[in-house]
């Protein structure tokens, strides 16, 4: 790893007000205290054992998300201790949520995960959905569930023109909705990836999800 280009990726996302999120998924302990020692603090992982696993083996300071596809009967693993989960996308999952935050009596913050790629394998919530999670919410049907704002991922593409103009629209859609709703602290936009996160902060965003750039591609085997 790069440790000048990952310092001056951390120091030019900090002075700009982007949280990064280091994803670490597939990545091994010692890549991930690589980047801990370079003062990173928040990391990503897409996969509940995985997660739990590392969790598990790193320093108590580290703040861990919940960044992929999130089964319900998973969420007890993570509910623990998990601080932000970014990919809440149906109802179900917020009752679920909402139930093992209450279990381990704690207050869980979320993003709601909104769809707007193209792409069929994206996930999230169309907008009517989105609209009912948020009445739920403001209505305080989730006690344990405190929401922080919204995630949404571009398709996955060299075009940077559809890019820009997906994350104007998950922009505006997280606009309308804190608009909506003025007692909701819905501030975090989790929008952006190694491969667009300079596009999403022009359209916004003020979290990113970076993995291969700092860790180097994955390797699935
Ligand atoms: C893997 C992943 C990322 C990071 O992808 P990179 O292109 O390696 O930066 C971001 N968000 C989600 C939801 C992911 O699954």
């Amino acid at each position: 790893m790069d440790h000048q280009f990952i310092n001056s990726l951390i120091a030019r996302l900090k002075e700009n007000g982007v949280t990064l999120v280091a994803v670490s998924k597939t990545k091994p302990i010692s890549s991930i205290e690589e980047i801990y020692n370079l003062g990173v603090r928040d990391f990503g992982e897409n996969r509940v054992q995985e997660l739990v696993e590392k969790y598990d083996q790193m320093a108590d300071d580290i703040r861990w998300h919940m960044i992929g596809a999130l089964q319900r009967n998973k969420v007890k693993y993570i509910a623990p201790f998990v601080t932000l989960i970014h990919s809440v996308n149906t109802l179900a999952l917020l009752e679920t949520i909402q139930k093992e935050a209450l279990k381990n009596d704690r207050i869980i913050d979320i993003l709601l995960q909104i769809k707007i790629a193209t792409e069929e394998a994206k996930q999230g919530f169309n907008k009517e959905d989105l609209s009912t999670a948020l009445e739920n919410i403001a209505v305080e049907c989730y006690p344990n569930i405190n929401i922080r704002g919204f995630m949404g991922m571009a398709t996955f593409t060299d075009n940077m023109e559809q890019v820009a103009q997906e994350f104007k629209a998950l922009q505006a859609i997280a606009q309308n909705a804190a608009d909506n709703y003025p007692k909701l602290d819905l501030a975090i936009r989790s929008f952006g990836m190694s491969g667009d996160f300079d596009v999403a902060i022009a359209h916004g965003a003020n979290m990113v999800r970076i993995g291969s750039l700092i860790f180097g591609a994955r390797n699935y085997n």
